[in-house]
């Protein structure tokens, strides 16, 4: 089994989001193995047109317009764009009050854009093949948030947990929701949803409007499958061997008795087995059983650096002005090799169309999103960044490398002109900082080192007492940098 990553649900310019659809599917290629390119299709308990929802009113119905015009060329170039290295899948997207915003899913190329007033109808009038997954679930009742009462676990294996609206686990969840939709209700969370004895696993998507799948810290699926087809991948969200991070590439392996999350397995005798690899030094991770944390690793506990072995090195770069910058870095080892990688690139990050805001419709998220291990074990990057939203709203990319090797491999950085050359021992005392210019100005970091005996983990235990008819177990990894993953449940049934 692997590990694959990507983001099922994010907008562009074939609706009433911004960019190119083959501009989206560029990006998401560059950094995923999966991807869907939903268009908003329809609301149909929309308000009533008056001067206060006029703007909103407008750009909904211009949008699904548009999709419906370009229904047939949209399926096709999504279609077309799928291939062994990477999968695309078909989906459009429902607004509902009643029941909450869906978005389908679907591998079949042909899948129909209809018209109907429940996820439910969809699906069942869509043929086969066709999920629907509620997002934003968090919203008030009756305010495009989900329904409990009305969830259906035969259309929706999975519910979307995390996007850039915001974190739906908990009310005391991180990410709390920030956008001009409102806060997130105590009734509407995941946890209540579980609660209830729903059963469903976790993913999460961007929910990009500006063209740019998989941008960073904004929510992603992991897929655990045995390969990268469409097929393999779709079975596996069927049985909810899922889980969702809102940025870093998390790898989480949760299984109870040998049967993996989303599992629904009957057992007295419960053995449980986890294992994680981080991408930056761990906060925690905690086990929970029906929704109770019932084992947790702490990431304050003290661990002596491997002296050999693999070793993760962050580069993050950005800031400066609200201008594109280009940003071209490389690095090489010397007694030792760059055996792995991961981009963490974010472009121009838009939510939802604003009254007070405008963009390049069709240019936005054009940008730089390339990196490269070269024959000769050379990491090599190319990306654009744009400076910083706000002083806690970061905008910056970055690469994650793993190294292996020794105290004394060294390594050299080329970052647009500036060298920096240091060994995994000065690298696990020091990080590294400069600037493109001496003042407010475009800046770079390379992180200390992590070595491996801080970024991977693993639980192996034993839980004999069953407490319900069914209990679940889930799992939640939290990094210090806020980066997050949280695995799908398990399901336990004692007879
Ligand atoms: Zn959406």
């Amino acid at each position: 089994m692997n590990v694959y990553w990507g983001d099922i649900h994010n907008h562009c310019g074939i609706t009433y989001g911004f960019g190119s659809l083959e501009n989206a599917i560029r990006r998401a290629k560059s950094q995923l193995d999966f991807a869907a390119f939903t268009g908003h299709a329809m609301w149909p308990d929309m308000y009533e047109k008056t001067p206060e929802t006029e703007f909103v009113v407008n750009f909904h119905e211009k949008g699904f317009q548009k999709l419906k015009e370009h229904w047939e060329e949209v399926r096709k170039t999504v279609a077309e764009a799928n291939s062994p290295e990477f999968v695309t899948f078909q989906g459009y997207e429902i607004h509902s009050r009643e029941y909450g915003d869906h978005h389908l899913l679907s591998i079949n190329d042909e899948l129909p854009l209809v018209y109907r007033t429940s996820p439910a109808e969809l699906v069942r009038d869509c043929g086969k093949n066709v999920i629907a997954i509620p997002h934003h679930i968090g919203y008030t009742p009756g305010y495009r948030g989900i329904d409990w009462s009305k969830y259906r676990g035969d259309i929706s294996p999975v519910v979307e947990v995390f996007s850039k609206h915001g974190c739906s686990m908990s009310e005391d969840a991180d990410y709390p929701y920030y956008h001009n939709m409102g806060p997130r209700d105590t009734r509407n969370l995941v946890d209540e949803g579980l609660r209830r004895g729903n059963r469903f696993g976790f993913v999460a998507s961007t929910d990009h409007h500006a063209g740019f799948p998989g941008s960073y810290g904004d929510g992603l699926a992991a897929v655990v499958a045995e390969e990268r087809t469409r097929e393999s991948l779709w079975n596996a969200i069927l049985a909810r061997r899922t889980y969702a991070v809102t940025g870093d590439k998390i790898l989480c392996e949760f299984k109870v008795n040998d049967s993996w999350m989303g599992s629904e397995i009957t057992a007295k005798k419960r053995h449980i087995c986890a294992k994680v690899e981080t991408e930056g030094t761990l906060n925690k991770i905690i086990l929970y059983k029906n929704l109770r944390p019932y084992y947790i690793v702490n990431g304050e506990i003290f661990q002596e650096a491997n002296k050999e072995g693999c070793y993760k090195i962050r580069i993050e770069m950005g800031w400066g002005k609200s201008d594109l910058f280009r940003w071209n870095g490389s690095v090489q080892a010397e007694n030792g090799e760059i055996i792995d990688y991961r981009t963490y690139f974010r472009g121009i990050s838009v939510l939802a169309p604003s009254a007070s805001e405008s963009y390049d419709e069709n240019e936005i998220n054009n940008i730089e999103t390339y990196s490269c291990l070269t024959d000769d074990g050379e990491f090599e990057w190319r990306c654009d960044t744009v400076g910083n939203k706000s002083t806690l709203h970061p905008s910056t990319s970055s690469v994650v490398i793993k190294v292996q090797g020794d105290l004394s491999t060294r390594l050299n950085f080329q970052i647009n002109g500036k060298s920096y050359s240091a060994t995994i021992e000065e690298l696990l005392a020091y990080g590294y900082t400069n600037h493109m210019e001496y003042y407010h100005s475009h800046a770079f970091k390379i992180y200390k080192a992590i070595p491996e005996s801080r970024y991977l983990f693993q639980i192996d235990i034993n839980d004999c007492d069953p407490e319900n008819d069914c209990d679940f177990y889930h799992l939640e990894v939290a990094q210090n940098n806020r980066q997050w993953a949280f695995v799908s449940p398990i399901y336990v049934e004692r007879r």
